[in-house]
């Protein structure tokens, strides 16, 4: 078998290694079509399959209730920033957004375009290294909406628990934890994704989108950035990622033979804790980002005792084989990201290096 690299990359990232063996032995004849899935008309019933099938196997896995559509849109998660105050914060009007780190950030920025998005709680004076308490958000009356974040990429901290917003749709970007775990959808207004971390290669951003806020939406928007639009032709308006819906349904029935969300949520928190562990017992050699209440299952934050150890640590790391362990460039450090694909002997050789670089440099 060939050898994989221990890849902790933050996205793009790890797939499942099943799953691209899957790709490779399909691609030049994809289901005896004679050709590969990247040749077919988006039009054609072969792709309509592809389609169905990853759309129908998210909605079994995440357990969607009916009420919601699932749209395969393009732009990135990053769009979704825009698309939402776009559609939905009429100017005048405010929105909630609680701020947990640099995506919140980039998401408030788009808002203020269309309308008067203000921050309910913000854990910036502490570098994000925590996730705010229920308590502490006290949203205004008439909010067009709330939005979070529910696993911040770059510092390492994990919503918990989801407020409660009653009538106020809820909205996440759940960008690098979706498909972690199990998640009560019926919560949310909308959910929305980049699928290049947990879902399949990058080029298809997932939005799950309760049914009454889609035509809710501004019809003031241009064609290609109206739910609505994509809605009303099952996310085939126009030509959509082909190669990577069929990668995201081929991924999503690796979760299903994994034994779906609650498996993998075990596996996660067990891969996980090889890692915080190790900082945990480290007599402070590696401290946390996160604290330890908010820590992420999918991207572990750290730091050594001197910007000079983490260089000599992810030298270390590099030579060995490991790829991916730099901290984001705006924060320096260490991460690992520890999303589905990434295997448990992966995180355990991790653990290990750690364990023993610690030994030898302390
Ligand atoms: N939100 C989160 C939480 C992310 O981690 C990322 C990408 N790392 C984005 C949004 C931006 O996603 P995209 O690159 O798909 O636009």
């Amino acid at each position: 078998r060939i050898q994989r690299t221990y890849n902790f990359n933050a996205g793009p990232s790890a797939l499942p290694l099943e799953v691209l063996e899957k790709a490779q032995k399909e691609l030049v004849d994809f289901r005896g079509n004679g050709m590969s899935v990247m040749e077919l008309s988006h039009r054609s019933a072969t792709f309509e399959e592809v389609h169905n099938e990853a759309i129908s196997r998210l909605k079994n896995l995440f357990s969607i209730p009916d009420n919601y559509e699932i749209l395969f849109l393009q732009g990135g998660a990053s769009l979704q920033f825009s698309m939402i105050p776009m559609n939905f914060l009429q100017s005048g009007q405010q929105a909630a957004y609680i701020m947990t780190g640099s995506w919140s950030e980039k998401a408030i920025k788009e808002a203020k375009l269309f309308g008067e998005p203000y921050e309910v709680a913000s854990t910036k004076d502490e570098n994000y290294n925590r996730i705010p308490s229920l308590s502490e958000l006290n949203f205004h009356d008439n909010d067009a909406y709330v939005h979070l974040t529910s696993n911040n990429t770059i510092y390492g901290t994990q919503w918990q628990e989801f407020p409660d917003t009653g009538d106020v749709p809820l909205i996440a970007d759940m960008s690098s934890d979706i498909m972690s775990k199990p998640v009560d959808v019926s919560k949310f207004g909308i959910i929305y994704a980049g699928a290049q971390k947990n879902l399949g290669p990058s080029g298809v951003t997932v939005v799950i989108i309760r049914k009454d806020l889609i035509e809710k939406g501004n019809q003031q928007v241009p064609t290609m950035l109206k739910y609505s639009t994509h809605s009303k032709s099952n996310s085939l308006y126009n030509t959509p990622p082909t190669f990577g819906i069929y990668m995201l349904g081929e991924v999503l029935r690796w979760v299903e033979e994994n034994g779906g969300l609650e498996a993998i949520e075990k596996k996660n928190t067990e891969k996980a804790k090889l890692i915080y562990d190790v900082i945990d017992e480290s007599n402070g050699f590696y401290k946390g980002h996160a604290e330890k209440d908010s820590r992420s299952l999918m991207n572990i934050t750290f730091n050594l005792q001197s910007e000079e150890l983490e260089k000599k640590f992810l030298a270390e790391a590099k030579a060995r084989g490991f790829v991916g362990l730099n901290g984001h460039r705006s924060v320096g450090g260490c991460r690992a990201s520890t999303y589905n694909a990434v295997p448990y002997e992966a995180c355990k050789a991790l653990a290990d290096l750690m364990k023993e670089f610690q030994q030898a440099n302390q």
